[in-house]
């Protein structure tokens, strides 16, 4: 964890909740979990040193390993579209800073998250135990095949971009799960919303967005 004083997290708390009227609650994300879960977590801890006064910008930043952490209205729409009460069970797909799995882990029962990158991995996981987020696993390794032992999920979010939703996450989704992930080519996608019923899989298109690849079995190659 970075070192942060006292009244430098005042400050951040502040920004914090600029963030949230400015980016989250007046761009018409409505769901208070949502809402709750954005104003706690304290997203100057999920960056480099470097780039802590940019935390609560409206724009990804690098995390290194040519990786980014996503704009926060994105976290919050694609949060907000997997419909969360509470006891869920979500899945997460490309682990990163740490920051969309903290933000989950307030809204739900546990959060399961697999990254690829290992420095990303280790350094997320420590992350992760030093602001004691009890309710967050993590795994090391090709998140395209899930994470079957522990399948199926009542949500599932993918952060990085393929061209299509990895067919072993379709699997392991429950009946009446959510999942949403980018869609498309190699500089832009679509953000989808996959809902699986009884009757079959309905999709919907949220918008374009811009994400980093997802690579491996289900996802592009390396
Ligand atoms: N959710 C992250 C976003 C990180 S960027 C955050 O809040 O910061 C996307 C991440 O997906 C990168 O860390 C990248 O290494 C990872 N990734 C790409 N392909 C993957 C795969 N097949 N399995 C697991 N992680 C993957």
């Amino acid at each position: 964890m970075k070192m942060v004083m006292k009244d430098e997290s005042k400050k951040f708390a502040r920004l914090c909740q600029t963030m949230i009227e400015k980016q989250i609650v007046s761009r018409g994300i409505t769901d208070p979990l949502v809402i709750q879960a954005m104003s706690k977590v304290p997203r100057h801890l999920f960056v480099s040193e470097a780039l802590i006064d940019s935390a609560y910008g409206d724009f990804p930043l690098p995390i290194g390993e040519g990786q980014t952490i996503s704009q926060p209205y994105i976290i919050a729409e694609m949060t907000q579209s997997l419909e969360l009460k509470g006891n869920e069970r979500v899945l997460e797909i490309g682990t990163g800073s740490g920051y969309q799995a903290a933000v989950l882990a307030q809204i739900v029962y546990k959060v399961y998250t697999v990254e690829r990158n290992n420095m990303l991995f280790l350094q997320t996981r420590k992350l992760f135990d030093s602001l004691k987020y009890h309710n967050i696993v993590t795994k090391y390794s090709d998140g395209t095949q899930g994470w079957k032992q522990e399948s199926p999920f009542d949500a599932i979010i993918i952060t990085a971009g393929g061209q299509q939703i990895p067919t072993p996450l379709i699997d392991q989704l429950s009946i009446g799960g959510r999942l949403v992930m980018p869609v498309g080519g190699n500089f832009s996608q679509e953000l989808i919303r996959l809902e699986k019923t009884k009757d079959g899989i309905k999709t919907t298109n949220l918008g374009a967005c811009r994400f980093v690849k997802l690579i491996g079995q289900h996802g592009w190659d390396e």
